[in-house]
């Protein structure tokens, strides 16, 4: 099984290697330059699966079909989604494990109401 901590090491190790990132733990002046980056990359991401969504929708309505290349591609897009929220919780300096069941437990409160 593969752990969060190791996908991040190995997204910092890559983003080194290739010189697009080589410090994430640098304040500097490339902080908001990473940050606004990756945020915007993100955005690309989300806009890319939600195209295939469309294509579906939109195929099943003329054809009644759906093309299994856009369920393929959604999975694609959607790694490519976590790829930037890997790079951006190393930017923001986000323990993303530790954060989201710190969240899901606030939610749990929130959504008590509607257990069964
Ligand atoms: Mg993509």
């Amino acid at each position: 099984m593969t752990d969060i901590q190791e996908i991040t090491a190995f997204q910092k190790e890559f983003d080194k290697k290739h010189d697009w990132i080589d410090d994430y733990e640098k304040m500097d002046e490339k902080f908001l330059q990473r940050l606004q980056y990756a945020t915007i990359a993100l955005a690309g991401e989300v806009g890319e699966f939600s195209n295939e969504l469309k294509k579906i929708l939109r195929e099943k309505h003329i054809d009644n079909f759906i093309d299994e290349k856009h369920i393929l591609n959604m999975k694609e897009e959607l790694v490519d989604v976590f790829i930037y929220l890997v790079i951006l919780s190393l930017i923001l300096k986000v323990d993303i494990a530790k954060e989201y069941f710190e969240k899901m437990d606030k939610n749990n409160e929130r959504f008590r109401k509607f257990e069964k």
